[in-house]
């Protein structure tokens, strides 16, 4: 019987829930999927997380195909097809190290059609006898992953990716498909030129990762703010990203003075020493992994709930894979960026030193400087994070405050006479007489006394020691703050000298205010902190973790690849007492109700019999417990307010938070103290018109309610609305 020519939705969605037990695609999938059915080329590029892996793999299940994975790490490889077969999924690899009795066999097995996905390495596919293999098997079509990696303008550049240009003059009648997570418009070009793509269907995802929370602090002390950062996450999954392999040991070893379960990762040690440390990660033995950018690829856990770069990296690029690697699983997580002018300059060296290579091509030179300075520009920004990261992937972004930034948490503050400060700094570059760098403006004006200031009588100038006892650091920090606002200029010399223009003698002459910030001490509670634990017991969730790493290390496969942590939580949630009930949870397909269900199933019955909890809570209903807790001083007097009938505008001058915030004060006023009606916020045609489409749709997801209201309602009033809704649904059973 031969494959069926073309599929409906409906068979892609039953694929992807009998192996997957996923009831619904994310954006863009779909039309991934239909590519790879109809064997069109295409690039599709997707943030991490964005699920790129089942873009491949349904098409080739469906279709009845093997199709060919090119992936640049045998970790990666080897990790994705333990997850696969955990799922039932055949699929295969072939790789250098491999075993010779292991190869046949795998040989065996991909020549006897048995695979649906191969994957292997880039300079292995081009061997005569991986082509003679596949070519008897008649591949139609091909994945590459991680194609950035072809492309120069990347940041990952990988000669042998070079080599797959000659895929299409090899395979004519294969289709090509690439995948990245990275790409501006011209590494995108490149790729598409580079592969010899014909026609692609072009397929660019959202880069935002709205999960995500951005951080990005001044440097005070590397080790004590890590700490800090990893403190708001216990034992939750971590990764420290330095940029030196020393810093590296010397933060893992700090980590572990400070107990916890860390180790350290770089490209200088043993392949087998590497090997363990990723396996221990993996495995859940260790929580947090101090690492250079060689850790990362092959990192597939999904549960990382806190991504930290004790310094800068060297683009965004490389900032937005990184970061990318928390939160896979779609629950919050927190990216901390300790930045230092320092690191810029540290990298600017490193670039140099890269250019004196004999060999260094002057365009990946030329690249790297451009793609430093826009890192640069991006920690000091004072604008929202996710809207620069997503402009800067040339994407709109739309959300006046995201919600999960520092600076749309208002975690920074203006500084309060920054004017004055500005014009201290600005008359210091004036009186140098334009002709020195930043650090040397910064020892005049705290009064340093070094050679230099010496040698040039600095010390006799009128603004020497003006700032006295200002943290270097902070100083710092606020001259770059001025030549990104544009207020300073800084000469493109290779030792770069501040000078004025314009804008600075406006300031000066106090024709122009200034705006400078600085971070509070403290970090804000965010919306997801709330939310993503809504119902869930912390007890259950903890032994459900313990079980997967039990049956995890019984098959020595990652513990990831068997549930992951949404799905755990789910089930803490839900706490599932049938195999039915257990299938409905996002995460479980048939294959592993049938391996794991009974084990899970059993956990879950003993520990609700133990605590007296009912077993099958309703999915999306809120538990009526009483939150516990003192509220902070912020929200209590919001709630104050609002009982009176204070507007959000009001609120929000009162207590001093970002918009947002408030907005999540007054939904969760509305949930625990169950106001009659919301006419003080809500005008009442809006209320009826989303109680309407609430009837319809249900209160599950908002989407499509906001979209049934034709984008007029945003989303904040529909929250509010249908918060309402469920407290007067649950005060019919009270
Ligand atoms: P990428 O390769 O793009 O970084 P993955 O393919 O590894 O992302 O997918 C990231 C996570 O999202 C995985 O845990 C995966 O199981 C999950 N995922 C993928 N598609 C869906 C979906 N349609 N519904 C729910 N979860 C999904
Ligand atoms: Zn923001």
């Amino acid at each position: 019987m031969s494959p069926p020519t073309s599929w409906s939705k409906t068979d892609i969605l039953a694929t992807v829930h009998r192996y997957w037990g996923f009831s619904e695609l994310r954006p863009l999938q779909e039309q991934a999927i239909r590519a790879g059915l109809e064997r069109r080329d295409s690039l599709v590029v997707m943030p991490t997380g964005g699920g790129k892996s089942l873009c491949y793999q349904v098409p080739a299940e469906l279709a009845r195909r093997t199709d060919i994975v090119v992936s640049p790490l045998i970790s990666l490889m080897k990790d994705q097809v333990d997850g696969l077969r955990e799922s039932g999924y055949p699929a295969g690899a072939l790789y250098s190290g491999m075993p010779l009795d292991t190869v046949r066999e795998t040989e065996a097995q991909i020549a006897a059609g048995r695979y649906r996905l191969v994957f292997v390495a880039p300079e292995r596919l081009l061997t005569p006898r991986f082509l003679q293999l596949i070519e008897r098997l008649q591949v139609r079509a091909f994945a590459i992953d991680e194609a950035h990696c072809i492309s120069h303008w990347g940041h990952d550049f990988r000669p042998e990716y070079r080599q797959l240009a000659e895929l299409k003059t090899r395979f004519p009648q294969a289709s090509v498909h690439a995948y990245t997570a990275t790409a501006t418009a011209r590494v995108r070009a490149d790729i598409a030129e580079q592969l010899r793509l014909q026609n692609p269907a072009v397929l660019v995802g959202t880069f935002d990762r709205p999960n995500l929370i951005y951080r990005i602090v001044p440097r005070v002390d590397a080790q004590m703010q890590v700490l800090q950062a990893l403190r708001r996450h216990p034992g939750a999954a971590a990764i420290v990203y330095c940029i030196s392999r020393k810093d590296t040991e010397a933060m893992a070893e700090a980590l572990q003075a400070n107990r916890l379960r860390a180790a350290f990762y770089h490209a200088g040690m043993e392949a087998d020493e590497r090997r363990r440390t990723q396996d221990s990660f993996a495995s859940e033995e260790i929580d947090v992994v101090a690492a250079t950018v060689a850790f990362g690829m092959g990192i597939d856990r999904s549960d990382v709930r806190c991504v930290i770069h004790a310094a800068m990296p060297k683009s965004i690029e490389h900032y937005q894979q990184e970061t990318g690697r928390a939160g896979r699983d779609g629950l919050e997580a927190e990216c901390v960026l300790l930045y230092s002018a320092a690191d810029v300059l540290r990298w600017e060296s490193l670039i140099e030193k890269s250019a004196a290579d004999a060999s260094a091509r002057v365009e990946v030179i030329a690249a790297a400087r451009e793609l430093l300075e826009h890192m640069r520009r991006f920690c000091t920004a004072v604008h929202c994070r996710h809207r620069r990261l997503s402009e800067y992937f040339g994407q709109e972004y739309s959300k006046p405050n995201c919600e999960a930034c520092d600076l749309c948490l208002n975690e920074v503050e203006g500084l309060a006479d920054a004017t004055v400060t500005a014009q201290k700094i600005l008359s210091c570059v004036a009186r140098a007489g334009e002709r020195f760098g930043a650090e040397h403006i910064v020892d005049v004006l705290l009064g340093a006394n070094t050679e230099r200031v010496r040698r040039w009588r600095h010390e006799e100038l009128s603004t020497y020691a003006l700032m006295k006892g200002t943290n270097r650091k902070t100083l710092i920090n606020m001259l770059y703050q001025l030549l990104d606002d544009g207020l300073l200029e800084r000469t493109a010399e290779e030792r770069p000298v501040l000078r004025l223009n314009d804008a600075s003698r406006d300031v000066l002459r106090g024709k122009r205010t200034v705006r400078l910030l600085q971070p509070k001490a403290e970090v804000q509670k965010t919306r997801f902190d709330e939310q993503s634990w809504e119902g869930v017991d912390h007890g259950l969730f903890e032994s459900l973790r313990t079980l997967r790493r039990q049956v995890a290390d019984e098959r020595d496969v990652p513990a990831y690849v068997l549930f992951s942590d949404a799905t755990l939580r789910d089930m803490a949630r839900v706490r599932p007492g049938s195999k039915a009930a257990l299938l409905g949870i996002r995460g479980v397909g048939e294959r592993k109700l049938a391996d794991l269900g009974p084990r899970f199933l059993e956990l879950i019955a003993t520990y609700c019999r133990a605590k007296e909890l009912p077993l099958d809570a309703a999915l999306g209903s809120r538990s009526r417990r009483q939150r516990v807790g003192k509220l902070n001083d912020a929200k209590e007097t919001a709630f104050e307010l609002f009982a009176n009938g204070a507007s959000v505008e009001q609120v929000t001058t009162r207590t001093g938070r970002a918009f947002g915030t408030t907005w999540g004060y007054l939904a969760e006023f509305i949930q625990n103290r169950r106001p009659e009606g919301l006419d003080p916020w809500i005008n009442q045609k809006i209320y009826r018109s989303v109680a309407d489409a609430v009837k319809e749709l249900g209160t599950e997801y908002l989407q499509p309610i906001f979209e049934r209201l034709g984008g007029k309602v945003p989303y904040e009033q529909i929250r509010l609305v249908v918060a309402h809704l469920n407290t007067r649904r649950d005060a019919r059973y009270r």
